[in-house]
């Protein structure tokens, strides 16, 4: 089976255009009103036509098409109660979650405690509200890459040498936690030089950056990654270089939590990457581990070079320094893993899936400032000119990319170019800024050559009411209900001051015009611009049903002089769970 069968077996079928509540555009207000709960909406659109009941499956996989998945922390109570309901119906029960029926009390409760992030997924309120489309071209420039057969993989360790060149794995992961994976996203590797702006990381958040930067520099060398060279201070030239990423090493062994054992400072390093990557996969391999250190004359000579010229915080030894760096290289992560730990740099040092702050905002800054010039070896200013986007490759294959508020990518493909950098990785990145605006000197305003898949483009009204006022005549309540989960103010009016009420009156619609005046408490008697009401709707077009409906609203409601006018005023005496909006 190909990679993309597979990874298409593994999806949940979701057949997008079908799925109703897809096809609204889910804008977003500020002022919010509601007299139906999120849970009621959401029961409604994805119940069976003429049952009282919802499959779960049905709803999961609109949930995942979001892009969130069943193992998102954030999601646990929903999938601890699901799973309970389905066990409590023992044998009888419907065998997988799937296939599991739920009425609306059951679902209301399963899904109360995590309702904010649902709601907000069907709302498309993530950062990436078109999570699939999206994933789409990135599935593309994966096949793309995985043509490539140039490079070669690293050879000055047997452990290295004896990877397969065909590896090819992309992971991404929003700050919204939505998550895709394709090809070899599994399987471990080691992180080699990805590591060095983690401990970097680590460093400024325990020390600062004024202390840190006493030590090591902010240039790109403009040379091997480990190149017997400090810059005219006789300092590394950054942290991102193996002699930064050694001076990294002392600080452990010196500044940072003295009084902890080398053993609890190796425990004290996996466990940030492990809190970063939101407790997915984070190991160590020990057969890397020896190799690194039976091969390690250079980072020896580098080490000895520098304890010559003082770069050291203090008297240190030589050997656990080494032996600390070779220790970080050689924790291993999958892409899935690292798109985490990619991702958290992304969103300012909060795992994105956790909430877990594991790093400040500030340390994250220094950190991409630093990737963005020296991230790629001596490719550094090209990637810079080229992608503009802050990454570190490590030898082992590894290509860790932040998009700064959106997004953090790990590539993994063993083959090097002669730099030392992913061939596919880097081929991918330059895909990926030829056809969105990531790089991060596109202008967002004016270019028109790329596209934005984030949020802030959908966050203009214009297209709204047409999407509402073209539901209502149709006489599709399922995708009014859609519009009123996602804030859509339903009061609202055209140009001729029509509204959904008076086109689902005139058409005769009245399950649509029921849902109006009593889920969204609409005025029943707003004035067009040829001065008719809904109800003179109804009666020029013989819908007197709809029309006895309406009157009943008017019966019962006192009439406002311009209702249309003025929702803002008329959300005060509307429901009580508007905060969730
Ligand atoms: N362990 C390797 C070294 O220090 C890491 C280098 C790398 O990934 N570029 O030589």
């Amino acid at each position: 089976m190909s990679d993309k069968e597979k990874m298409k077996n593994e999806k949940k079928p979701l057949n997008r255009q079908n799925s109703s509540w897809y096809n609204m555009s889910f804008l977003d207000y500020g002022e919010k009103d509601s007299s139906i709960s999120v849970e009621d909406l959401l029961y409604d659109i994805f119940k069976h036509n003429d049952a009282d009941h919802l499959v779960v499956g049905d709803f999961l996989s609109a949930l995942w098409s979001t892009g969130l998945r069943n193992t998102d922390p954030r999601l646990s109570e929903l999938m601890q109660n699901l799973q309970k309901i389905q066990q409590d119906l023992g044998r009888d029960g419907p065998g997988n979650l799937e296939n599991l029926k739920l009425n609306r009390d059951q679902f209301k409760a399963s899904i109360n405690e995590n309702i904010v992030l649902v709601s907000r997924a069907f709302r498309r309120q993530f950062v990436i509200p078109e999570f699939e489309e999206f994933t789409d071209k990135i599935e593309k420039f994966y096949y793309t890459c995985k043509e490539i057969d140039t490079g070669k993989v690293a050879a000055y360790i047997p452990q290295l040498e004896r990877m397969s060149p065909n590896y090819w794995g992309v992971s991404l992961c929003t700050i919204d936690g939505q998550r895709f994976s394709i090809g070899d996203v599994k399987i471990p590797f080691t992180i080699q030089s990805c590591s060095k702006p983690l401990t970097y990381a680590i460093a400024l958040n325990e020390l600062g950056s004024e202390v840190v930067h006493r030590y090591v520099g902010q240039e790109p060398s403009g040379r091997m990654f480990n190149e017997l060279i400090l810059d005219h201070n006789k300092r590394p030239h950054n942290p991102l270089v193996n002699a930064g990423a050694l001076l990294t090493s002392s600080f452990m062994l010196t500044l940072i939590r003295r009084e902890m054992a080398l053993s609890d400072k190796f425990e004290f390093v996996k466990s940030f990457l492990k809190r970063m990557s939101g407790g997915e996969f984070v190991g160590f391999n020990n057969a890397v581990f020896l190799s690194e250190r039976e091969n390690a004359d250079r980072n020896y000579a580098l080490a000895f070079y520098m304890r010559e010229n003082k770069c050291f915080p203090e008297k240190i030894n030589l050997r656990e320094c080494l032996d600390f760096y070779f220790q970080c290289c050689s924790m291993e992560v999958d892409c899935e893993s690292m798109s985490v730990i990619a991702a958290t740099l992304a969103n300012g040092g909060i795992c994105p899936t956790t909430g877990d702050q594991v790093l400040k905002p500030d340390s994250v800054r220094d950190v991409l400032s630093l990737m963005h010039s020296c991230g790629m070896y001596d490719y550094s200013g090209q990637f810079a000119f080229t992608v503009g986007l802050p990454a570190k490759s490590g030898v082992c294959g590894g290509l860790l990319v932040v998009i700064p508020n959106v997004l953090g990518i790990a590539l993994w493909s063993p083959p090097l170019d002669q730099s030392g950098n992913s061939v596919r990785g880097i081929e991918f990145c330059k895909e990926l800024v030829s056809m969105f605006n990531f790089h991060r000197y596109d202008n967002l305003k004016h270019a028109v050559n790329k596209q934005d898949p984030r949020r802030h483009k959908y966050e203009t009204k214009g297209l709204n009411i047409v999407s509402l006022l073209f539901s209502a005549a149709a006489g599709d309540v399922t995708a009014m209900r859609r519009y009123k989960l996602s804030g859509v103010d339903m009061t609202q009016s055209d140009y001729d001051n029509r509204t959904a009420l008076h086109l689902a009156a005139a058409e005769g619609h009245v399950d649509c015009v029921d849902f109006l005046l009593k889920y969204c408490g609409v005025p029943p008697n707003p004035v067009d611009r040829w001065g008719q009401t809904p109800k003179d709707e109804a009666l020029r077009f013989n819908h007197s049903a709809v029309a006895e409906l309406i009157q009943s609203y008017m019966d019962k409601k006192p009439i406002a002089e311009e209702p249309v006018e003025d929702p803002k005023a008329k959300s005060k005496d509307q429901g009580s769970i508007g905060s969730i909006f």
